[in-house]
């Protein structure tokens, strides 16, 4: 979603963002590469920390055709044909994982939180030919507009699989509080939720870096969105909870490598503005409920401007999650209508 704050200006970006294939070198032995998406949201960043023989990679990209070319001309470019040791994938959403199952099998170990593992592995193996009966019920709970709905149930549903590699049997699991080294550095992993469960961030001991993934994006707020695998979540909860706990740590000084846009210094303040942010979005919301509404009948006040066609699913998931947190929180009840929506209004 678009940013609230205008915040590019206090933020800073030392560097430029490398071509697709091509990558630059943000630290000593660490390249920052661009791989490409088929959405709104063009690429995400992977970063390949040099091991003098091999690399561990953070992140591995979405499985589609223009994915494949830019990551051959990666492995042929700024890889020098040196095999993947290690990959550590920070969440287990298909644009950080998608080529994971195929690095496996080239040989490199995998490095994910619990949480992010099973799910990845559960949801690759979960392949749907229509719409399971929950997922409509779901659909329906969050208000998604009728029409919207009726075009969907003709289509295909995403699947998991579409997009990510089959996963092999086995990971290494990452923890809170773990120390772990790469690229001649040690990390601390320090867990955050409320974009994906259990996911891993790193912070460098020595040399100022932190690797964020998808929990600390800069212009653009990480999709915070309650789906069909947990409809009673409350991943806002969570959100502000981790970017709160996540603050302790954060300094000025840090080079924070994102999973989407680019590396930039001002930690503290981002974690601010991104608190701020849902706080923002909480009140317009819960003003707007002084008028009965379902989830899908509030993207005006949650994001202030016009949905179009291709951003409405995260759109809904993220209004659905505003909602349910003003339930859960007590400030806002819940009814089934009788299309099976909840119209949630003010306490
Ligand atoms: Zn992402």
């Amino acid at each position: 979603m678009t940013d609230r704050h205008a915040e590019a200006a206090l933020l800073s970006y030392p560097l430029e963002a490398p071509e697709f294939g091509a990558g630059i070198e943000v630290a000593s032995g660490v390249l920052w590469l661009r791989f490409p998406l088929p959405m709104a949201l063009d690429h995400v960043n992977l970063y390949a920390f040099d091991e003098g023989d091999s690399w561990t990679l953070v992140d591995a990209g979405m499985r589609w055709p223009k994915g494949l070319e830019a990551w051959d001309a990666l492995v042929e470019g700024p890889l020098q044909g040196k095999p993947i040791s290690r990959l550590i994938c920070t969440h287990h959403h298909p644009d950080h994982v998608g080529l994971a199952g195929r690095l496996q099998r080239a040989g490199a170990e995998l490095l994910m939180t619990r949480v992010a593992w099973l799910t990845a592995r559960m949801l690759v193996l979960d392949v749907e030919a229509e719409y399971p009966a929950e997922t409509v019920a779901f659909y329906k709970r969050a208000g998604m507009a009728e029409k919207v709905l009726e075009k969907r149930l003709k289509e295909r549903p995403f699947n998991f699989a579409d997009m990510v590699d089959p996963m092999p049997l086995g990971y290494t699991r990452l923890s809170e509080g773990d120390t772990i080294s790469f690229g001649g550095r040690e990390w601390d992993v320090r867990l955050g939720s409320g974009h994906a469960s259990d996911h891993a961030t790193f912070w460098s001991k020595a040399d100022d870096l932190v690797i964020t993934g998808d929990q600390v994006l800069p212009g653009i707020s990480p999709n915070i969105g309650v789906y069909p695998t947990e409809p009673e979540a409350d991943p806002v909860s969570d959100w502000i909870a981790s970017c709160e706990r996540l603050s302790a740590f954060a300094t000025d000084d840090v080079l924070v490598l994102p999973g989407h846009k680019r590396p930039f210094h001002g930690l503290p303040l981002r974690l601010r503005q991104l608190i701020d942010n849902h706080h923002g979005v909480l009140g317009r919301l819960l003003a707007h409920l002084e008028t009965p509404s379902s989830a899908g009948e509030t993207f005006t006040p949650i994001f202030k401007r016009e949905i179009k066609g291709g951003e409405y699913g995260l759109a809904l998931v993220e209004a659905f999650a505003h909602c349910q947190h003003l339930y859960f929180t007590d400030q806002a009840n819940r009814e089934l209508n009788a299309a099976g929506a909840y119209v949630y209004s003010k306490i």
